[in-house]
């Protein structure tokens, strides 16, 4: 999916995390907000890649897109080190990072852009590159548009007004 809707799901898990612990819940919004968009720094096309793009031309270059780092393994590497800081902010990482695969595991794009046909995350990379998933949403479609990020949007908005 497109990073807005990354960042709606982000923010809607970031909001219910927050709430748990309110003394730590600016950075663990933005840790689920940044784990929203993160996997996507493997293409210099996406919200990340394009701020970051010698890392996500390099991470292109040698993963693709839709490959490593849209992978559990990823997910624990990555919050790993965080965890040694802070568990909580760790686990909103995490959180952001499985809102991103679960995503992209119900949607589908084709083109240069992508790089990729068909749906579908490797969640057991580097075990088989496999995807799962299904091919529900079209990328930037208007199922994704229209309803998905709307609908997210305002669940997080919701969420935060009712927990306030
Ligand atoms: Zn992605």
């Amino acid at each position: 999916m497109m990073g807005r809707t990354h960042l709606a799901f982000g923010a809607v898990a970031g909001v219910h995390l927050a709430a748990s612990i309110p003394a730590l819940g600016l950075p663990i919004m933005a840790a689920a907000l940044l784990g929203s968009i993160l996997p996507d720094l493997d293409t210099p096309y996406s919200k990340l890649g394009r701020r970051f793009w010698p890392v996500s031309k390099l991470v292109f270059s040698i993963f693709g897109h839709r490959g490593g780092t849209h992978s559990l393994l990823f997910t624990g590497l990555v919050m790993a080190p965080v965890w040694a800081v802070s568990p909580p902010v760790a686990l909103a990482l995490g959180a952001g990072i499985i809102t991103h695969l679960a995503a992209d595991a119900i949607s589908f794009g084709q083109g240069p852009r992508f790089g990729w046909r068909g749906a579908g995350v490797p969640l057991l990379w580097p075990l088989t590159e496999a995807k799962t998933g299904l091919r529900l949403v079209k990328v930037n479609g208007p199922l994704e548009n229209l309803v998905i990020l709307p609908w997210m949007a305002l669940f997080a908005v919701q969420s935060g007004w009712d927990l306030i």
